[in-house]
């Protein structure tokens, strides 16, 4: 297929308005395609050349090189890319523009294709060395050369991670249903596929050349992510058990970082929540994987948490995120020492369990780890009776947890990959005052300090996540509560991300006087939900306007193990707010 096709067709499916239509419009390209390089359409869709668990190299270029080679391409000065880039805020329409203006004989280019211009994104991906920066350059501007100013306009969003087509993975997942089977029932089976192996490249491969059956046969593998299940949040026993009961697991909820073991005889990968692979992290947990886990393959799931060697109590998980800092791994390995408790299986001796209740699972995990100091299972026990679901979590504040878990045993409690559902329920401290717990904000843009905070940033703008959209609406100004350290950190990592003017993945109405790439996620505490007439955060599912966080405040904590996609989403915060409403009611 030619590039051209597929730019053409982002241009039509940025210009439809409605998911629907946008995924009709992204299923006739598919179609038109030919089924072997389909892998390559999705993965240049999504801006995700590799799944970041295969530890490929990803393109990621930062505006200021995008900025440097759009001024390459156009023969025009930095500052020119710049003024206009500040004016449209969009480097893909920047280079567009000035290309077109430029009118640059293209009459000896290359006819682009898709797999040409994947194979050189690639191959551009992984230039590293000393000079790498040049040579990223010269490869991107000779690509621009032979490039349409629309392929240019596309190339520079793909490589800047700013294309914002509003299909989002569910968008992607239906087009590709629509092309292969004729309908958006087939949704499910793909999503299903793709939580199990966390390739989507991989699965829409499969689908276009061997179809629906085949896609469905996908099953998981030692080595292979499992896109991870996720708790919903209640602050009320009773309702916990109305929910996932009659009889529940409560277990302790550990304050650490989540892992993924694989064990494949010796060889064992550790896998973090955003599926990067975290072994080098953490090389006494792989040696305590091969030491004390009873099986030859299998995968496991279990909280990582710092502990104090002498007690055998838990540390605060700042501790434990020193570990994150690569330097010198192996003194961290003892200045902050780590147990993991295992809490879930989700494969066994060359078998998928993930379809087992919790209960059979469990009593498989309690087979298969031989426990010591370091190894053991999350503290867990089985009620149906609410008044003992409150006791349990008292003991788990005071043993110094974050609260427990609820996990529904029954007959259909299965692992349910990739999903945020009611049969995993947890319940904090915090619940029970305020709002009804943190939220993982994505931070978008800054205010200047003034005063003592001049040369650092005196707020910052912080945003939620639309799955539908895969847009980032800014849901509250955060102005308060920060240290001295926190406002230097703020710093410090934010301007890793400037960005020239507001990305065209951010809704907002406020206007910050810095922005960023939406990358960093931090936990925010506030107040309530409130309706809003400043932010767009839920605006098409809220009557009354978009939402936003009441007297905002950050924790301290950088939520490095979570990516911007997996901040709390619009879902989420609505569902949060109903919560809360139906609470207000009732008192
Ligand atoms: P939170 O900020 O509350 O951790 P989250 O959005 O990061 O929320 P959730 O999936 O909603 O994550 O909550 C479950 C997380 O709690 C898991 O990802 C895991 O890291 C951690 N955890 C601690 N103890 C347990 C346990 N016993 N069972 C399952 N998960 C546990």
């Amino acid at each position: 297929m030619l590039y051209e096709t597929l730019a053409l067709a982002y241009e039509e499916i940025e210009k439809t308005s409605g998911t629907l239509e946008k995924t009709r419009v992204f299923s006739e390209l598919l179609e038109k395609a030919n089924p072997s390089e389909i892998d390559k359409i999705i993965a240049l869709t999504i801006a995700k050349l590799h799944p970041d668990w295969t530890g490929e190299p990803e393109i990621g270029i930062a505006e200021k090189m995008a900025v440097q080679v759009v001024a390459a391409a156009a023969s025009v000065r930095e500052s020119v890319v710049k003024k206009k880039l500040r004016e449209i805020g969009d480097i893909g329409a920047v280079a567009e523009f000035l290309l077109e203006e430029g009118a640059q004989a293209s009459l000896f280019a290359e006819d682009l294709t898709v797999q040409l211009v994947y194979d050189t994104l690639d191959a551009i991906s992984k230039i590293t060395g000393s000079g790498s920066s040049k040579d990223k350059t010269a490869k991107l501007v000779g690509l621009l050369s032979d490039s349409s100013p629309l392929e240019a306009k596309y190339i520079l969003r793909t490589i800047t991670g700013q294309l914002r087509l509003g299909l989002g993975y569910m968008g992607v997942m239906d087009s590709l249903s629509l092309a292969y089977t004729g309908s958006r029932e087939a949704r499910s089976i793909i999503e299903k596929a793709f939580n199990v192996c966390s390739d989507l490249a991989a699965v829409a491969l499969i689908l276009a050349t061997e179809g629906i059956d085949a896609t469905n046969a996908i099953k998981t593998a030692v080595g292979r992510p499992i896109r991870m299940m996720a708790a919903k949040k209640l602050s009320d026993s009773t309702e916990i058990i109305e929910k996932a009961g009659p009889e529940v697991l409560v277990e302790y909820k550990y304050d650490g970082e989540r892992v993924q073991a694989h064990k494949n005889g010796d060889n064992v990968v550790l896998f973090s929540r955003r599926q990067e692979v975290i072994t080098e992290q953490y090389p006494d947990v792989g040696e305590l994987v091969r030491a004390q886990i009873k099986a030859e393959t299998c995968v496991l799931e279990g909280e990582c948490v710092a502990i104090d060697l002498e007690t055998g109590r838990s540390r605060p998980f700042q501790e434990l995120m020193r570990r994150r800092r690569k330097t010198s791994i192996d003194e961290m390995r003892e200045t902050v020492p780590v147990a993991v408790y295992f809490f879930d299986i989700l494969y066994y001796e060359g078998k998928d369990v993930t379809h087992l209740p919790m209960r059979k699972r469990r009593e498989l995990l309690e087979k298969t780890v031989l426990r010591n100091k370091r190894v053991s299972l999350t503290e867990g026990e089985f009620t149906s009776d609410p008044e003992r679901l409150d006791d349990i979590f008292t003991n788990a504040l005071d043993a110094g947890h974050e609260g427990v878990i609820a996990k529904a045993v029954h007959e259909n409690s299965s692992y349910q990959a990739g999903s945020r559902s009611w049969l995993w329920i947890k319940l904090k401290a915090s619940y029970q005052e305020g709002m009804a717990d943190s939220v993982d904000l994505v931070v978008v843009g800054a205010f200047f300090g003034r005063g003592k905070r001049t040369g650092v940033y005196g707020a910052i703008l912080a945003s939620v996540y639309d799955e539908d959209t895969d847009t980032f609406p800014a849901v509250c100004k955060i102005g308060t509560g920060f240290t001295d350290d926190m406002l230097n950190e703020f710093k410090e990592r934010l301007d890793e991300h400037k960005l020239e003017a507001k990305s065209p993945k951010v809704v907002s109405d406020m206007e910050a006087e810095v922005w960023f790439e939406p990358e960093e996620v931090i936990e925010v505490l506030g107040d309530e939900i409130t309706i809003s007439p400043t932010h767009p955060a839920g605006k098409d599912q809220i009557r009354e306007g978009g939402l936003a966080i009441r007297f905002p405040r950050f924790t301290g904590r950088w939520r490095d193990d979570k990516d911007a996609r997996q901040a709390t989403s619009v879902h989420e915060l609505v569902e949060l707010f109903d919560q809360q409403r139906s609470r207000g009611q009732e008192t």
